[in-house]
């Protein structure tokens, strides 16, 4: 089978060809404007990079879908810090682009897997959202944060319409995906990166950590392996159990309040000998969502998925909890980003 990944080199997409070149015999083509997390697998015969802005290298996007078996496009702007400051730039890339590319697999009969996300269902207040009855609810206009939701959400729509006219097209919902190399922790700017790695790089410079709105908000954490192990189901499609399907990837296991979260991260933190320190000196400050993100922004009080489609058809199973799965990510950033060089700190390895 021939992949192509538009954004490979993003926190999914690397984790996803990892899996792909570790377990199968597939092929990916991978394209993306950076390739720090993926230039470890640039050896592999089975992986081709294309280093190409999807803005830019349209009739080269239009050939690499013709190529391929299945498309999955990426590539979006993810954080919300960014599209909240530039809600127009996130709807030309996360909606214009992947329309674009939508439209090449609808000429080419390229089968598409395409990243929704949790944000859709936005003020919902079901307890557990569902694809197929939860209401997708979102805010003023004036609240320009809505701009990846609805353009998400748009696409899922055009996607949908285009499934009943012949498109093969599986649509995918991540909640709160993290892990190793989510983010780079070293960007310190406020909302620079999602929640988890935001929270570790405070940490790690013994910054405060911003609660928006006192931490209340309560999520859903879902482990990139596991993650990744639904796209592996949703890629081989076994059956056919994938077509024409919405699935909400998540993991209703790991619900949380963001303070929570910090506290738990905080206590983790402790058990890593290099950041003792920085864990005991660890303060929350709670901040108002109109400083933190400014006005545009409107928080989400609750989000958590029902995920019994995934169970039932792709036989899928979140298995890691968030403790576990933490625990992982703090000890690759810990390693990984190397803390006595880059936060002055020595020694990484968990007690
Ligand atoms: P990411 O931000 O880590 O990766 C996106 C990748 O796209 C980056 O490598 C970036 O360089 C690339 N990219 C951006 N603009 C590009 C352009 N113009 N040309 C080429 N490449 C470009 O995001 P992610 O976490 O890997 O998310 C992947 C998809 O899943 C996104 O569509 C996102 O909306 C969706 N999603 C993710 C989550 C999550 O928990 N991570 C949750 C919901 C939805």
């Amino acid at each position: 089978m021939k992949i192509l990944i538009l954004g490979v080199n993003g926190f999914i997409g690397h984790a996803l060809l990892r899996r792909i070149l570790q377990h199968t015999s597939w092929e990916v083509a991978g394209l993306d404007v950076g390739d720090d997390r993926v230039c470890a697998l640039a050896g592999s015969p089975r992986f081709r990079f294309v280093r190409a802005d999807i803005r830019k290298h349209r009739r080269r996007i239009e050939q690499l879908v013709a190529d391929a078996d299945v498309v999955i496009p990426l590539a979006a702007f993810t954080r919300p810090a960014d599209y909240v400051r530039d809600p127009l730039a996130t709807f030309e890339l996360d909606f214009e682009e992947n329309l674009r590319t939508v439209r090449a697999a609808v000429r080419t009969d390229t089968r598409v897997l395409f990243p929704s996300t949790s944000e859709v269902y936005g003020l919902c207040e079901d307890e557990r959202f569902n694809e197929e009855t939860s209401r997708l609810v979102v805010g003023p206009i004036a609240k320009e944060r809505w701009m990846y939701s609805c353009s998400k959400q748009l696409l899922d729509r055009v996607i949908w319409a285009y499934g009943r006219r012949g498109l093969r097209f599986t649509i995918f919902r991540p909640f709160n995906w993290f892990g190793p190399n989510l983010d780079d922790v070293r960007q310190s700017a406020p909302g620079s990166a999602r929640v988890v790695t935001q929270f570790i790089g405070h940490l790690m410079r013994r910054e405060p950590i911003p609660l928006v709105d006192g931490g209340r908000q309560r999520r859903t954490f879902t482990y990139v392996d596991d993650g990744v192990d639904a796209l592996m189901r949703i890629i081989a499609n076994e059956d056919g159990r994938a077509n024409a399907a919405i699935f909400n990837l998540g993991n209703p296991a790991n619900d949380v309040s963001i303070r929570e979260l910090a506290e738990l991260l905080i206590a983790k933190l402790a058990r890593f000998p290099g950041f003792a320190a920085a864990a005991a000196a660890a303060r929350l400050e709670e901040v108002s969502a109109e400083r933190y993100y400014g006005p545009a922004y409107q928080d989400v009080p609750r989000r958590a998925p029902d995920i019994t489609a995934a169970r039932t058809q792709l036989g899928w199973e979140p298995r890691v909890p968030l403790r576990l799965g933490l625990r992982r990510t703090l000890a690759y950033y810990a390693e990984d980003a190397s803390p006595a060089r880059a936060y002055g700190t020595a020694g990484s390895s968990e007690r």
